[in-house]
């Protein structure tokens, strides 16, 4: 199944930071950026360790990218680190950034964002003849627990894991039960090994994982896992609006994104895993992201009278727009099931 699009809904209310405190997050993802200037250079490839031959494709919010010849996946002039993920994700306290404050908003976000992840991945698995009811799903990377939710909620079995306790007890207190299960990052791979569950999701989590290459083997290695479903980050509009507009905050590369992957790259991955492709359904944030780059653009020079005419003018455009950007397979996100071979 090859799926395109998906309305914006009230996605800007739920992303409004964004919009209304650029400094601020700017200003938190310069600090990351420091973090990853001071980790070594790499030489190759994050996705298949091709040496890197020419120079850096672009520049853009302090950091260099190369795009690799080889498989199209796009990778941060300086290497992802223990000490980098260290400093972004345990010191910076990753989690306060994006976890939804109250019960009001998780229950929006959980309804809004990640039911349709998880409806998509129901949808797939019946095409391939497996009942919702009989789905036994691990998330891998949990974060503050929304997709297990949605997949709860929609009757699978599911739970997750997830390395920061701060996250696992504010899902978990959200849920009013136990859905995730703490376990510390050098044991993560362990608990992927050893699952009997058939189903790992990562959903925004793989442009995380310092040790990927580990990770993806443990998934190659465990033969009850049946099928991945993940979402990752693309190379796409979204990061050539980012290096155009370097005055904004930069949501996509850059931060805690220090790759970004390639229909290519995604492929060479379920190759040398021993998975298929089997459904994709890409629907990007390019056009959200550009929207916003043009308001606060306008908002710092000077002229919010243009920004208000602008804004109701191109509003109600962002969706067709968007999907023209999906169709064009150079879109900023993408959710794929692959499937064991
Ligand atoms: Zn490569």
């Amino acid at each position: 199944m090859k799926k395109y699009g998906k309305p914006l809904g009230d996605l800007i209310g739920i992303k409004s930071d964004f919009f209304e405190h650029n400094d601020k997050n700017l200003a938190m993802a310069d600090d990351m950026a420091d973090a990853l200037l001071a980790q070594p250079l790499r030489t190759e490839c994050k996705m298949c360790h091709e040496p890197f031959k020419g120079g850096l494709l672009y520049k853009s919010h302090k950091m260099g990218y190369y795009l690799c010849e080889k498989c199209g996946h796009l990778s941060s002039e300086h290497a992802d680190t223990d000490a980098f993920a260290d400093k972004v994700y345990i010191q910076d306290n990753y989690a306060g950034n994006y976890s939804a404050q109250d019960k009001e908003n998780y229950e929006k976000r959980l309804d809004m964002i990640y039911i349709p992840k998880a409806q998509f991945l129901v949808d797939c698995l019946k095409k391939d003849g497996i009942d919702v009811g009989d789905i036994r799903l691990l998330d891998d990377g949990a974060g503050s627990g929304y997709f297990v939710r949605a997949m709860l909620k929609l009757g699978a079995d599911a739970e997750g894991i997830e390395i920061s306790p701060a996250q696992v007890r504010f899902a978990n207190d959200m849920a009013g039960k136990d859905i995730l299960t703490q376990i510390d990052a050098a044991h993560i791979t362990q608990a992927i090994k050893d699952t009997d569950r058939s189903v790992i999701s990562a959903i925004g989590v793989l442009e995380h994982i310092i040790m990927l290459d580990e990770t993806l083997q443990a998934i190659a290695d465990n033969k009850n896992i049946k099928y991945l479903y993940l979402s990752v980050p693309m190379f796409s509009f979204s990061a050539m609006f980012e290096a155009s507009h370097q005055s904004c905050y930069n949501r996509h590369v850059g931060g805690t994104h220090t790759h970004l992957f390639s229909d290519k790259s995604l492929q060479y991955m379920a190759d040398r895993m021993g998975f298929e492709i089997a459904d994709t359904w890409k629907f990007g944030s390019d056009i959200m992201d550009l929207y916003r780059f043009i308001c606060v653009c306008l908002e710092q020079n000077g002229n919010p009278g243009a920004k208000e005419i602008f804004s109701q003018q191109f509003l109600p455009l962002i969706d067709k727009l968007q999907l023209v950007v999906d169709e064009s397979e150079f879109a900023s996100e993408v959710h794929m099931l692959l499937k064991r071979k």
